[in-house]
């Protein structure tokens, strides 16, 4: 799905229709608040985002993303009539992709489309799992709820991480112990219950998404 945030009418209609022809999916919006109240229902894989708006500019929007923990990672493109290199330099600065100026032909578009697109794939391998708020980063071993990092123990995180890979899901105790503990594992599965007591605990708010399905094990969900 992607994102066009742009007022002119007539030049919304034509991005949504390249893309649409191109085979992605888009929707458009003429203001930021219409952006800000749809990306509450989905997160797109790409914005593109005109400067000039009635209302918060352009700047402003990619501010207010680049600063929300949900939208941040979300790859822009700044799409605008003005030409000069000011611009072109505060949009990159404000975390911006890239840049296209109107007007240009819509092989150029695309192709500029497909490139973000295709680095923000290469770079999602290594950003981790989210459920909710939470987020959790493999790489960096690292847990994050809003932006507030979490410390965990190893086993907690890799649990976390069990769950949160199969998020939705039932986790039966066998399958967590055998995941997190090795299929060996004789210890008591009392531990699991400990681990899950102090996983939810530091996890505080976010603690509550790890259901305990009676008798049978665990789940995360949103
Ligand atoms: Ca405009």
């Amino acid at each position: 799905m992607i994102y066009c945030v742009e007022d002119e009418r007539n030049i919304r209609e034509l991005l949504i229709y390249t893309l649409e022809t191109t085979g992605f999916e888009a929707k458009g919006f003429g203001s930021g608040a219409e952006l800000m109240s749809a990306l509450k229902e989905e997160i797109p894989e790409l914005i593109l985002l005109d400067i000039m708006l009635p209302g918060e500019d352009g700047y402003a929007i990619l501010e207010k993303l680049k600063s929300n923990f949900k939208t941040k990672n979300i790859p822009v493109i700044m799409v605008t009539a003005r030409e000069a290199e000011f611009d072109k330099v505060k949009g990159l600065e404000g975390g911006a992709d890239d840049y296209i100026t109107k007007p240009f032909g819509m092989m150029e578009f695309i192709a500029r489309v497909k490139a973000v697109l295709r680095r923000s794939s290469c770079q999602k391998e290594d950003q981790g799992i989210s459920c909710g708020d939470l987020h959790l980063d493999i790489g960096r071993h690292e847990v994050r709820y809003h932006d507030n990092k979490i410390e965990l123990t190893r086993k907690e995180f890799e649990l976390l991480q069990y769950l949160m890979e199969n998020k939705g899901m039932v986790m039966t105790r066998d399958q967590l112990l055998c995941h997190v503990w090795g299929y060996d594992f004789d210890g008591e599965t009392r531990t699991l219950d400990v681990h899950v007591r102090t996983l939810r605990q530091k996890l505080g708010e976010a603690g509550s998404m790890i259901e305990t399905v009676r008798g049978v094990g665990y789940r995360i969900g949103e």
